[in-house]
């Protein structure tokens, strides 16, 4: 964080101090919502949830050394009271970054924020000092406490931006100016609470709408609710994607035998070969959206492709793909699942399992709405038709929906299981599994499927 005395801080964020003796000390350690991440010279934000009152650990986090607590009431010890806390921050993120030299990045899109915020700040900091959001935090809170990590030296601050509805990416937008804004992906993720595609397209397009005239908006241009955003946006337009028009493209793109995609990438600044670590075909899309940002900061095709087939995973239960002594592959993705992904993921399982038996181990993928039946039939189907050897569906009705899809595609029975928990899963895996064989573990995140690929790398 850039240095600012506490008086500095209560001005911006309009708030009264309290117990503070002398206002010119200056916070220099991050700001933190949690107090056991307190730092001496920090500053805790004091939210009041439902279970927990930060309020109540005031006390505890001048004594570990944080300089005063961001409050709505006063607490006793040195504090800024604000009517209200999540809006003070807001503005504190804002004010920061103003003050910063780096360049914004924001990223948004249905799936795959992470994994490509993850290969963009990899790829950008061969370059220059890089932040980035750590894992998901992309919210209304989560965003302004990654802003305020910045320092003098960072460049570029590349920042995922979540939304649940109109109005969210706007909001974010406004704490956190973005020079460059790219927009992944418009699926089905939280389809339901949205009511509808174009909702969801609708939300989204409200990053590029954001950027100013002298920004650049990265579209997909594949998706083509996506390249329909640039008719929303004053920005200059760059496209990325398989397709010929788009400016940062994929030519020959295949999966290798071990299910790593490798293409060559074409920038408008020359073209360079791209194998990469990472599991998946929906990777490519991600890594193209990452070397549009990386062309778009003056990175070459080549210094992009070299960073690009090095970059690795950041954050944990993305295609995390695990060999155990015993010659057991688990493929462990059960970070989250939406339709795109599960394709995607069941695709990665079929070319790494080349020769070799395939388990598909899934769950349900939630905030469907209307379509969650039509959604997990097709999934059921696509294991089918992929030649995936065993499809195991766990949990309640989503899972038999998985089944019957399998069942209806290739009267499979024996095939495919469905078994009401993770533990039965991980039960009838002990038992079934052999050496080569491999294992993919995927479903949304409050099914937690990742306790079952934990358990099976326990037992390797
Ligand atoms: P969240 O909304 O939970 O923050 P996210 O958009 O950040 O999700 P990731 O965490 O990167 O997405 O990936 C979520 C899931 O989507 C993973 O299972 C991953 O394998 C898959 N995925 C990643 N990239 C893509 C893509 N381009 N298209 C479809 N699926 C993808
Ligand atoms: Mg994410």
């Amino acid at each position: 964080m850039i240095a600012l005395s506490l008086a500095e801080i209560a001005e911006v964020v309009g708030g009264q101090t309290y117990d503070i003796p002398d206002p010119s000390v200056p916070v220099t350690g991050p700001v933190v919502r949690d107090s056991r991440e307190v730092v001496p010279g920090g500053l805790f934000v004091a939210f009041a949830g439902e279970r927990v009152d930060g309020h109540d650990f005031a006390a505890a986090v001048v004594e570990a050394g944080a300089v005063a607590v961001l409050a709505s009431r006063p607490v006793g010890v040195p504090a800024i009271v604000v009517e209200d806390v999540q809006s003070a921050l807001g503005a504190l993120a804002r004010h920061v970054v103003r003050r910063l030299g780096a360049t914004l990045v924001a990223l948004t899109g249905s799936a795959g924020k992470t994994s490509t915020k993850d290969l963009i700040a990899q790829v950008l900091r061969r370059k220059a000092p890089t932040v980035f959001t750590p894992g998901s935090l992309n919210n209304e809170i989560g965003l302004p406490l990654t802003a305020l990590t910045a320092t003098e030296e960072t460049r570029f601050l590349v920042l995922e931006m979540g939304a649940r509805g109109i109005g969210h990416i706007r909001y974010l937008a406004g704490l956190t100016p973005p020079r460059i804004g790219l927009v992944l992906n418009v699926g089905t993720a939280h389809i339901g609470e949205f009511g509808g595609r174009e909702q969801i397209a609708l939300a989204k397009g409200e990053l590029v709408e954001a950027l100013p005239g002298d920004g650049t908006a990265i579209l997909n241009a594949d998706d083509p609710l996506v390249r329909a955003m640039a008719s929303r946006t004053k920005a200059k337009v760059l496209l990325f994607g398989e397709s010929d028009e788009a400016d940062v493209r994929a030519e020959n793109v295949r999966l290798t035998d071990s299910g790593q995609p490798s293409f060559r990438l074409h920038t408008p600044s020359g073209a360079s070969d791209v194998t990469m670590r990472l599991y998946g075909e929906h990777h490519v899309s991600n890594a193209l959206a990452a070397a549009a940002v990386a062309h778009e900061l003056g990175m070459s095709a080549d210094e992009i492709a070299l960073a690009l087939s090095e970059a690795g995973s950041l954050s944990r239960w993305r295609m995390e793909v695990t060999e155990r002594p015993d010659g057991v592959t688990v493929v462990n993705d059960a970070y989250n699942a939406n339709p795109e992904s599960m394709r995607a993921a069941l695709r990665a399982l079929a070319a790494m399992g080349k020769g070799r038996r395939t388990w598909a181990v899934l769950g349900k993928m939630a905030e469907l709405g209307d379509e969650a039946l039509a959604e997990h039939d097709a999934v059921g189907r696509l294991a089918v038709r992929l030649n995936v050897s065993k499809l195991v569906a766990v949990g309640g009705r989503e899972a038999a929906w998985l089944q019957l899809g399998a069942y209806n595609e290739g009267s499979w029975g024996e095939e495919s299981v469905h078994v009401s928990d993770a533990q039965a899963a991980v039960d009838l895996l002990r038992s079934e599994l052999r050496q080569g064989d491999v294992v993919l573990v995927k479903a949304s995140r409050s099914v937690g499927l990742e306790s079952v690929a934990q358990a099976l790398l326990a037992t390797g």
